[in-house]
């Protein structure tokens, strides 16, 4: 059966039966890795699709704030104008509500 392991020095999780012989991120031995709990393991995996969907949404957030700045410029009448600003700013805010969940995950271990 498969385990995480934890790089003490980067936080890198590693999936497998040992602890990688180097870290694929930051390239440390085996000795630096710590094998996970099976409730800390269970939050990793638990959270991976939330996590998919959140960064999911930032990047549809940045569609939508990158068309909205092609509206702008395109200037047709200050309604039409008005109302891409406005969606340019819900996007920031739908943006940044995403980036504030996935960060509260990663403090949490759920990443
Ligand atoms: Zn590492």
């Amino acid at each position: 059966m498969k385990k995480l392991f934890k790089c003490s020095v980067c936080g890198f999780i590693f999936e497998g039966e040992a602890a990688p012989e180097k870290c694929p991120k930051c390239g440390v031995g085996p000795d630096k890795f710590e094998e996970l709990s099976s409730e800390a393991a269970e939050k990793i995996y638990r959270s991976d699709k939330t996590n998919a969907i959140h960064m999911e949404i930032i990047t549809l957030s940045e569609k939508i704030i990158a068309l909205s700045k092609e509206g702008i410029e395109d200037n047709l009448d200050p309604k039409c104008v008005a109302a891409f600003n406005q969606a340019k700013n819900e996007a920031w805010i739908i943006k940044q509500r995403s980036k504030t969940e996935l960060a509260g995950h990663m403090n949490l271990g759920k990443w």
